[in-house]
This record gives structure tokens, sequence and C-alpha cells, in this order.
């Protein structure tokens, strides 16, 4: 496979010199330190390495977009895709770590934080010594997450949390985790809600990694569940009854990361196979890359590239000034991974048999490109959303 990466030509002019060499440094580490032991260690079922999220965290990745006040690199969202691309182009799974952490963990606390809050717990994140993993989704309610089915019952000055979560990234290697749960069943849609910050090692908290998962095969997914856990008020994040706010803002960003994911994914397949275009040689001697059939595909990936490159860093841009409307982060999520699978597989075909070789690398984005279609959101669920902004009448379920 050629060194040279499309994706630099487009990158290097829609951001500054500053934040390309930064992409450049990401990059090369994905490329030195993880491409390398990526085969062995989803043929061993393992984990990322404790050692990788370790150097991760020492780069600062894990603070990209907290303040430098509470110890983090005072980036944005921008900083965020970018690393996430630059991560993806090698494993959306070693991406989505610190990815994970930060877009879900420590946004929350970043929001909606009181001062107290952050200063207790900003820094160790920032520097990767504490995770904190975004408690949303539970065996009864994906899409519909705005009802939990975690519950915290009053009881005297505090609460007593009971339920289960599930499909909660990082929760192998997590600090603490941000429960949303029912605290106003009778309450109106979107406001029966509150978010408690709970350490792991609380008693009646317990974690299983959640076994068969052929998808982002080296990221830990948990179920996390809560027998009768006792939380005080100063775990309270964010207003009493206004938790689905807190998670429902953190996946407008969170919808940006997993678009960059897509990205990286489709930045790997169009450099993946063009160099193969060429080196593979069928009928005379010469190389697949000159049938016109083939070079659609190829073309098509560059233009999905560049599109979609472009598209997402201008959001990214929005967002970052604070004036993204939310339909715009789900519509990117929604086009990205949906155009980034289907091209996948037009991708793999044009390789032929080797495309099914785990060593070839085209069918582990394959694999976890789904996730992207479903993971913060479902692409199909999140179209009401779109639609609402389109025809206003239309009540949107999902809040
Ligand atoms: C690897 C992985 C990691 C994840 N990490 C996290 C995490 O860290 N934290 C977390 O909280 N969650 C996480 N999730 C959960 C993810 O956000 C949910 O899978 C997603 O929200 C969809 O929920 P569901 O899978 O229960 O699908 P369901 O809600 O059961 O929906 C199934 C399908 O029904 C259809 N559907 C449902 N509702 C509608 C609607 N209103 N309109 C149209 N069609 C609809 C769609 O086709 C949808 O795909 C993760 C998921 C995966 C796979």
């Amino acid at each position: 496979m050629t060194s040279a990466r499309r994706i630099d030509t487009y990158l290097r002019e829609l951001v500054d010199e500053d934040r390309f060499a930064f992409f450049e440094a990401v990059a090369d580490f994905a490329k030195e330190r993880v491409a390398p032991r990526l085969l062995a260690l989803e043929r061993a079922h393992e984990l990322v390495p404790e050692d990788m999220i370790r150097e991760m965290g020492e780069m600062g990745l894990f603070g990209l977009p907290i303040a430098t006040e509470h110890d983090g690199q005072g980036g944005g969202q921008l900083e965020l895709v970018l690393m996430g691309i630059a991560l993806s182009y090698w494993s959306q799974s070693v991406a989505i770590t610190p990815g994970a952490a930060t877009s879900l963990g420590s946004k929350p606390l970043m929001l909606f934080g009181n001062e107290t809050q952050k200063r207790a717990h900003l820094p160790d994140l920032a520097r990767g010594r504490r995770m904190f993993v975004f408690g949303l989704s539970e065996p009864g309610r994906g899409s519909d997450a705005a009802n939990p089915e975690v519950v915290a019952r009053r009881d005297g000055t505090g609460w007593r949390l009971s339920g289960e979560k599930c499909w909660s990234t990082n929760a192998r290697w997590a600090s603490h985790v941000v429960v949303h749960a029912l605290t106003d069943a009778a309450g109106r849609r979107g406001h029966r809600s509150t978010c408690f910050l709970v350490p792991m090692n609380a008693p009646g908290v317990s974690y299983a990694e959640m076994g068969g998962k052929s998808v982002w095969r080296l990221s830990s997914t948990g179920s996390i569940a809560f027998a009768d856990v006792r939380v005080e008020e100063d775990q309270v994040l964010g207003e009493v009854n206004d938790g689905f706010k807190v998670m429902a803002t953190t996946l407008n960003g969170g919808r940006l990361f997993v678009a960059a994911l897509a990205v990286g994914s489709l930045a790997f397949a169009l450099d993946r196979v063009s160099s193969y275009a060429m080196e593979r040689e069928q009928f005379d001697g010469k190389p697949i890359g000159r049938f016109q059939r083939v070079q659609d595909v190829v073309v098509d990936l560059d233009i999905a590239l560049e599109e979609s490159l472009t598209w997402l860093l201008h959001l990214v841009k929005l967002y970052d000034q604070g004036r993204l409307p939310r339909e715009q982060a789900a519509k990117v999520k929604i086009a990205i991974s949906s155009r980034a699978s289907r091209l996948m597989l037009d991708a793999m075909e044009i390789c032929g048999g080797v495309a099914c070789l785990d060593e070839f690398g085209l069918m582990r984005h394959h694999d976890d490109l789904f996730v992207t279609r479903v993971g913060e959101g479902s692409n199909r669920a999140l179209r009401t959303q779109i639609a609402q902004d389109l025809m206003p009448g239309i009540r949107n379920i999902l809040q």
C-alpha cells in the first residue's frame, strides 16, 4: 500500500497549518504504534491495550476539547474530529476509545457540570487517568431514550438508583458512568429524567463486558447494572428532570465524531483500493485498474471522501461557533455513514477474494461502519428529527 494518503491533499486546504500538523502527528502515531498491532490483537480477541491508552493519554488525546484551566488542550470539536479521522483510518475501535471518552464521557460534564464537579474531574479526564461512560442506552430503551427504565427514587437528601445500562463504550476502563435515569414518570416528555455521576466502584454497581460483538472489536462495550445504588445531590449533573437535555445536547457533537469515523474508513478504503488496483494484474499481465468499472469505484470513493470531509468540517466549524442546528449533526452522520458503508462493499468487490482476509483491512472497516449507522442514534430513527425540521407540524417523538 502506498504511504501517501489522498485525504491529506484535501485536508491541507481545509484546515490551518497547526491543525494539519496535529492531524499528521496523530496519523503517524496510528500508523507506527497502532496499525502494526491490530491484527494480533483482533485475532486474540483482546481489547485496546492499556499501554496504548496510556500513550494516547500522554499525547493529550483525552483532553483535546477540555479547557486549559482544567489541564486540557483547549481545543474544540475540530481537534476531536481530526483525531477521529486520523485514528479511524486504521481502526475505529482505537479511535472511539479517546473519542467516546471525550465526546460522550467528559462532554456532558463540560457542558452541564458545575465548577466543583469540573474541578473534581476534568484534570484527570484530560490526562486520561479517569474515564466517564455515557449511560443512555438500556436493554429496553434504545431510540426511545427519553424514557429510561433505569429509575432514581428520592431517598431523604439523596437518591437510589436501580436498573441496567448497556452498550456502554469504554466501560472496561471507566471510573464513572453518567447515568440517565427516570426521576419523574408523570413529567412532560423530555423532562422526566435526571443525569447522575456515579463511580463505577460505588456499592451496588456492577459491570460485565458484552460478549459476541464483532464490530469495533477492540473497543470495550459493557453492560452496567445498578442495584439500589445510593447517590447524593452533588452527583446530579445539570438540572433535576432535565437529564435528557444533557444527553441530547452531548449527542450533537458525538454525531459529528461518528461521521469522522466513517470518513476515516472511507479514506483508508480509497488508498487501499487505488494501490491494489495498480498492483493486481489480470489478463495479459496488466493491472485491474485499467478496467473502467474498477475505476468507477475508485473515483466514487474519491468524490465521497472529498465531499464528506468538506461538509463535515464545515459543520464542525459551526459547532465550534455554537451555531450548529442539531438536525445538521444528524444529517451528516446519516449521509456519511450510509454512503461509506455502501461504497465499502463496492471497494471490497473490486478487490475480489482478497478483501475477505482480515489482513487486507477492508473487512474491519466494513464491520465497523455498521456501528456508525446505528450508534448515537440509529440513522432511520434520526430521520424523524430532520423531518420535523422540514415539516414543523410533525411531532418529534425523539425530542
Ligand atoms: C458498538 C456500540 C457502542 C455503543 N455505545 C454506546 C454508549 O457508549 N452509550 C450509549 O448510551 N449507547 C451506546 N450505544 C447504543 C446505541 O446508541 C443504540 O444502539 C442506538 O441508539 C439504537 O438503539 P437500539 O440499538 O436499541 O435500536 P432500537 O431503538 O431498538 O431500534 C431498532 C431499529 O428500529 C428502527 N426505529 C426505531 N425507532 C425508530 C423511529 N422513531 N423511526 C424510525 N425507525 C425507528 C430503526 O431502524 C432502528 O435501527 C452503542 C451501540 C453500539 C452498537
